[in-house]
């Protein structure tokens, strides 16, 4: 049975006369996969309902932030509860005060933060904070790792570690990209030849410290480490793009699950609830850089919105105070047992899962021998991207709705199941065998 996108496509070509491509975000439109973009009526719990009625559960998740499922009926009332007090004071108010005072009293790396509306706008003022504080001009960023869409990040590495640095995206400017050094993910010699040649330039390293955005590609603790030392050696600050990992990777993010104190880190995703929230925090000294106390200027008419703080807070009190990451790890572990057994039965299609906490990737093609992790976008086996998009469509067909791109990574919530997770996995192996 082939279900009716009718709605959907009707919608889709008015959307492209109005919108670039039809969507407001690029890997909405399905390019990476093909077919038409399903467009979202409603949504509860781990399910999504389209405008022809079709149902999904959903491993998407608003690209990450659901991490209680949609419409968690907490979130909902201290959302509405918000909305009865007024939704925006443009002034000092108490409740980005409770959220600012939970998360400092928690996650140790943070001494201050600033809220913000977007894990880009996090990112773009932070490494502002950065280069405000070393008066130094250079970026060290990796490649693989994405942290928003502020112009210096959108920057590709040149051919060579000496070579030019080339702009990733058409509107930034040379001048731009000229600052900002990329190199590879897991690559030790790239990173001590980097910091060689560019050290004393350096005002920061931003690293996704759990890169989920080209893939999942776990890093391993030393490269990390050896980044921490080399950022210390050559006064260059180190700064974890959190906007994923952070409250995923446990509460305290990657920041805790590895022991290394970042000076600088950012969130956002998990942290608004499914509002637009981002935050950018670290230790006091280089916060107080910010305005109004210091000479870094940063400010936002919707800054620490109060309706969206609320459901940040919301969300966050929950994840700390039940038994969510346990939850999620159960669902994780079944989510593991199954792909293996998957991989068992169907070894030429030669699948793995990586999987951090909530945050899943499955790979499929030969990965290379003796370190068969995927950690870098260089390691990515080639048969992946395709085998994707065609598991992709068989899975929508069965009602489950994956990031329509292969280089995307899977969520998990608290509102899925193990009913869900097993007619998943049973879907998945079907879709499989059928794509070979
Ligand atoms: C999503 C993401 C961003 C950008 O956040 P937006 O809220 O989409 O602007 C930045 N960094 C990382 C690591 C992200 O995953």
């Amino acid at each position: 049975m082939t279900r009716s996108i009718a709605g959907s496509e009707s919608l889709f070509e008015r959307s492209k006369k109005v919108s670039p491509g039809g969507v407001h975000s690029p890997v909405r439109a399905f390019r990476g996969v093909g077919g038409t973009p399903r467009f979202i009526r409603e949504a509860k719990g781990a399910e999504l309902i389209d405008v022809d009625g079709n149902r999904y559960i959903d491993f998407c998740m608003s690209w990450g932030p659901l991490i209680l499922g949609h419409q968690d009926p907490d979130v909902a009332d201290a959302v509405r509860a918000a909305l009865t007090r007024g939704w925006s004071y443009g002034a000092a108010e108490p409740y980005s005060l409770e959220l600012a005072e939970l998360l400092v009293s928690e996650i140790p790396c943070l001494e201050k933060i600033r809220f913000v509306s977007s894990g880009t706008e996090a990112v773009m003022s932070a490494l502002r904070v950065a280069r405000g504080a070393t008066g130094r001009p250079k970026i060290l960023k990796f490649d693989g790792c994405f942290h928003g869409h502020a112009d210096s990040m959108l920057v590709r590495a040149g051919s060579g570690l000496a070579e030019m640095p080339s702009p990733d995206s058409a509107g930034v400017t040379d001048s731009v990209a000229r600052d900002t050094i990329v190199i590879p993910l897991d690559d030790d010699a790239a990173l001590e030849e980097a910091f060689a040649l560019h050290g004393s330039a350096l005002a920061c390293a931003i690293v996704e410290p759990l890169p989920a955005n080209n893939g999942l590609l776990p890093q391993r603790e030393d490269w990390l480490k050896k980044l921490e030392s080399l950022c210390r050696k050559h006064g260059a600050l180190l700064f974890f793009d959190e906007v994923i990992s952070g409250f995923r990777a446990g509460f305290q993010g990657m920041a805790g699950r590895t022991g290394i104190k970042p000076d600088l880190v950012t969130y956002g995703k998990v942290i608004g609830g499914g509002f637009p929230v981002g935050a950018y925090g670290g230790r006091a000294e280089l916060m107080d850089l910010v305005a109004p106390q210091g000479p870094v200027y940063q400010a936002g008419t919707l800054s620490a919105n109060p309706v969206s703080i609320a459901a940040g807070l919301a969300t966050l009190k929950k994840l700390r105070s039940s038994d969510a990451y346990r939850k999620l790890e159960t669902l994780g572990s079944q989510l593991d047992a199954g792909i293996e057994r998957i991989a068992q039965a169907l070894p030429e299609a030669s699948i793995t899962l990586q999987r951090e906490g909530s945050i899943f990737w499955i790979v499929s093609g030969a990965r290379e021998r003796p370190d068969p992790v995927v950690r870098a976008p260089s390691k990515i086996p080639a048969p992946h991207k395709e085998r994707f998009a065609r598991v992709f469509h068989a899975l929508l067909e069965e009602g489950f709705y994956l990031a329509p791109s292969a280089f995307e990574v899977g969520f998990l919530s608290t509102a899925h199941t193990e009913a869900h997770l097993s007619s998943f996995l049973e879907s998945f192996e079907k879709a499989l065998g059928k794509s070979r």
